[in-house]
């Protein structure tokens, strides 16, 4: 029997168990995980960014805390005296947009992002090409540049969670959940693929993608599915400036990867998982736009690539997180983090400490993100960029 059982230990899922291990509750949790190296996981296959550039203030102060974390991780994760290795990178994020339409928006999210404090500037094309000489700015009339914003190694990021976690005396069973036993009112307990059962007085779904197929499971409908996103890592001849994660009109982005860069695109594509990557799509599509806003990627050698997913909220864009509200109440979510989980795997760990232990938010109000707004057929529209 465990107190809390969550399901999924990659970001989500050990960073839970990271905030309420520190909160001295280790050995009320048992994180279930399939694979140690997290080889199908959304967090190593992300681009890594922390951003605090978003339109909801809610999203702004779950990365401004994931950037704490995340700029003192090596020190927090330490075990035994010895801290990890950890970069975070502080190469910035710089959004480009054109037509009045976008500029309008750009110009509001920085007049809210700037209220709350967050280190942004609003560049015109001159200022721009000035800041970023290799760039043709053709065709862009606005750009938003957060220079404090960066990235980091994500499957480093999601280690040293675990790793902290359970040096903290969490335990961790390699299995799969692959059903739940449950009464009237409450899930009671997960059942394992091993044919293993283990009680539980609460469970934490945090299994990404995976997530919405375990709550049909049990009977719980979140608007979220896995969406592929392809991710390209290239080399080139030539020596660039280091770019920011840039976002092009159109959707494609880039950013500076060690010695050269990664690229992908911010586009809809059919639900479900699907980890083919198209390479024939980069030849004849983001090549060619890459090559248009940086002239030197026309000598481009793409080097890798590979498929990840978004669990992707459908509804909203926006992540869902707390009791299933309706249902069985001792089930929990979060879930629909889209583009941007990474940046809020430590707030949504904190959150989750906080509405287990105490049943309420202590630091940051995440209230408007819950189940609740499904039910309700109310969607919190993010203002401005989504990933
Ligand atoms: C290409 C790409 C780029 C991205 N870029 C960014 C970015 O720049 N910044 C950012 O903040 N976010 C980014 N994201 C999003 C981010 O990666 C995700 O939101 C985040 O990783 C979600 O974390 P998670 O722990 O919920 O899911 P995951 O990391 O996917 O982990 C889910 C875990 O659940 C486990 N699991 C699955 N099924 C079961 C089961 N039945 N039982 C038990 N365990 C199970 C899996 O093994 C896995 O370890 C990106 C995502 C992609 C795909």
């Amino acid at each position: 029997m465990a107190d809390i059982v969550i399901i999924g230990g990659s970001i989500m899922g050990s960073s839970i168990a990271y905030h309420l291990a520190m909160a001295g509750h280790a050995g009320d949790i048992v994180v279930i995980e399939p694979d140690p190296t997290y080889e199908w996981a959304a967090a190593p296959r992300s681009s890594g960014g922390v951003r605090l550039m978003h339109g909801l203030p809610e999203n702004i102060e779950m990365s401004r805390y994931g950037r704490e974390v995340y700029k003192d991780f090596a020190n927090l994760m330490d075990v035994d005296g010895e801290p990890g290795r950890f970069d975070f990178k502080e190469f910035g994020y710089l959004f480009m947009v054109s037509g009045a339409a976008d500029t309008a928006v750009i110009e509001e999210n920085w007049r809210v992002q700037t209220g709350l404090g967050v280190k942004n500037d609003l560049l015109d094309r001159d200022g721009l090409a000035q800041r970023f000489p290799s760039f043709n700015v053709d065709g862009v009339d606005a750009a938003l540049h957060a220079p404090e914003d960066g990235f980091i190694d994500p499957h480093a990021a999601v280690i040293g969670f675990r790793r902290k976690a359970r040096s903290l005396g969490v335990e961790y069973i390699q299995d799969r959940v692959v059903g739940f036993d449950a009464d009237a009112t409450k899930v009671t307990g997960v059942v394992l693929e091993s044919g293993r059962r283990v009680d539980a007085g609460v469970v934490v779904n945090v299994a990404g993608a995976w997530g919405p197929a375990l709550c049909e499971m049990i009977g719980m409908k979140v608007p979220v599915e896995p969406m592929r996103r392809m991710t390209f890592y290239f080399e080139t001849r030539d020596e660039l400036e280091e770019f920011p994660l840039t976002k092009s009109p159109g959707g494609v982005s880039f950013r500076t990867e060690g010695a050269g860069y990664t690229a992908g695109w911010t586009r809809d594509e059919p639900g479900g998982f699907n980890w083919e990557v198209e390479q024939d799509l980069f030849d004849k599509s983001l090549w060619p736009a890459l090559a248009h806003r940086v002239p030197k990627f026309e000598s481009l050698k793409v080097m890798r690539s590979w498929a990840g997913h978004y669990a992707v909220n459908r509804m909203d864009g926006n992540t869902i997180i707390g009791p299933w509200v309706g249902g069985l109440e001792n089930f929990y979510v979060a879930t629909g983090f889209t583009g941007a989980g990474l940046q809020k795997g430590p707030a949504i760990g904190r959150a989750m400490t906080e509405l287990l232990l105490h049943g309420e938010y202590q630091t940051l109000d995440l209230s408007r993100m819950s189940y609740q707004r499904v039910i309700d057929e109310e969607p919190l529209i993010e203002t401005g960029f989504t990933a």
